[in-house]
């Protein structure tokens, strides 16, 4: 009886665990057994296409959450929440800097004489940095027409892709012809909006009640797709395991970079910003991240804070008891530019850099290198490896070679996982603490399944 209620309650959660590990194991068995890029195709499909479902919701939950969110709040209370989240982003982004700084100095990961460190990649790098980085998957799938990247490839996956199509924006990078998605610009757009229909009044309404009821019926389609998620982990996880470098063969500076990002993120994520959070609120933390966990599960399977934005609020509103119209806005918000684990991992590995290459950095550039690494992770997308191309912002501002970022390649997949998590943990701590600050501002309206349905 109890695990048939403990299953009731944390079934999903406790499946996408599995998956996770699932997955892990899978991609292990099968690295040995060199399949040809066909297959590969074929058996990352799943997982594929669980990154299409979850993408392919960021479009409209963010429009209606914004719109609908700030057309119903006072200009006063606007004018407050937004104030509160920005300074509250930038505050904790820039902590969570300030410790990567610390850890990476005590630690010194890069010090020392070993000799394992590469830099074969850099000719190529140079000339196309955001392919040599493997950057985005997004950057080859045109939004109707569906190109394999290098070969022809089965055309029934390509069919039922484009079933579930990301809202993909065309725009020219510095490396060439490019698309990605704008969530800057969505978010700006949307809030915008939302402003002016609050102030157009009555006009405004039949607008306001569209995304309403938008902003619902994306809400019923994630809480469909959770079912599918678990299966889409299992190949999302294993078909990544099948291209990773054996992690043997790392070194041990690697190694030590490695644990120094992973301390970095642990002490912000889970005793840093818990602290804020029971300062601020005088409630439980850790109760609060609980009711996250399928959020922070599909952050670490998918690399993208954007993809999993959705499950972000859907965590939120059914288990944190969180307010509605605080988290339309702040998630959203904070999925676009507070990025915690991005800022923190960026400042490690730009001094790592500094250290491999005998380079002392001194105050100044240390100073630099904080308001830099804030700067670039507030400019990454919520896309996978993201960070890694922003990077590039840090290095030149100190004057360190930016081809070596080809240094921390090998390993940024892993590393990028667990900075996700922890930008996702940022965002929705936030909605916890603003949602508090601002509680004059707002009548309560408590979240929670039972009253789901009643809440606009
Ligand atoms: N993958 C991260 C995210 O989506 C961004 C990054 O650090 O690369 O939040």
């Amino acid at each position: 009886i109890w695990l048939r209620e403990y299953l009731k309650l944390n079934g999903l959660l406790t499946l996408s665990v599995f998956a996770v590990l699932a997955g892990c194991l899978l991609g292990f068995m099968l690295r040995g057994s060199h399949l040809s890029t066909q297959a590969k195709i074929y058996f990352s499909f799943p997982g594929e296409l669980l990154m299409r479902v979850l993408k392919m919701l960021i479009l409209p939950l963010i429009t209606s959450s914004l719109m609908s969110g700030l057309s119903s709040m006072e200009s006063k209370a606007c004018c407050r929440v937004g104030v509160l989240t920005v300074t509250y982003y930038l505050w904790t982004t820039f902590i969570a800097v300030v410790v990567g700084i610390l850890l990476v100095i005590i630690i010194k990961p890069g010090v020392g004489t070993e000799m394992d460190m590469t830099k074969n990649e850099k000719p190529e790098y140079k000339t196309d940095l955001v392919r040599i980085l493997k950057v985005p998957r997004v950057t080859v799938q045109p939004n109707f027409v569906y190109i394999m990247p290098d070969d022809s490839g089965p055309t029934g996956r390509a069919v039922f892709l484009e079933l579930t199509p990301p809202p993909e924006i065309h725009y020219k990078t510095r490396a060439g012809s490019s698309q990605q998605m704008n969530v800057l610009g969505i978010v700006i757009f949307s809030a915008t909006m939302g402003l002016l229909l609050g102030k157009i009044g009555e006009r405004g309404a039949p607008l306001v009640h569209l995304c309403q009821c938008i902003n619902e019926c994306v809400m019923k389609i994630i809480n469909t797709a959770v079912w599918y998620f678990p299966f889409g982990i299992i190949f999302l996880i294993a078909g990544k395991m099948l291209d990773m470098q054996d992690p043997s063969t790392l070194g041990k500076k690697l190694g030590w970079y490695t644990i120094t990002v992973l301390a970095g993120l642990f002490v912000h994520g889970l005793i840093l910003l818990p602290f804020f959070y029971l300062i601020l609120t005088r409630k439980n933390p850790f109760t609060f991240i609980r009711g996250l966990l399928q959020a922070l599960v599909i952050a670490l399977a998918t690399s993208s804070s954007s993809a999993t934005l959705p499950i972000t609020m859907k965590c939120l509103l059914e288990n944190c008891n969180v307010d509605r119209q605080i988290a339309r806005f702040v998630l959203p918000v904070g999925a676009t530019i507070n990025m915690d684990g991005t800022a923190l991992y960026e400042a490690v590995a730009a001094i790592f850099i500094a250290q491999v290459n005998d380079y002392e950095l001194d105050f100044s550039q240390l100073v630099t290198i904080s308001i830099t690494a804030t700067a670039a992770s507030i400019g990454a997308a919520g896309i996978p490896q993201a960070g890694l191309v922003t990077m590039v912002i840090v290095l030149t501002s100190v004057g360190l070679p930016p081809d070596d970022i080809t240094l921390i390649v090998s390993i940024d997949w892993v590393l990028d996982r667990f900075r996700t998590m922890i930008n996702v943990l940022g965002d929705a701590l936030a909605v916890g603490i603003i949602g508090h600050l601002c509680q004059k501002d707002f009548p309560r309206r408590p979240t929670g399944k039972n009253s789901h349905n009643m809440q606009n």
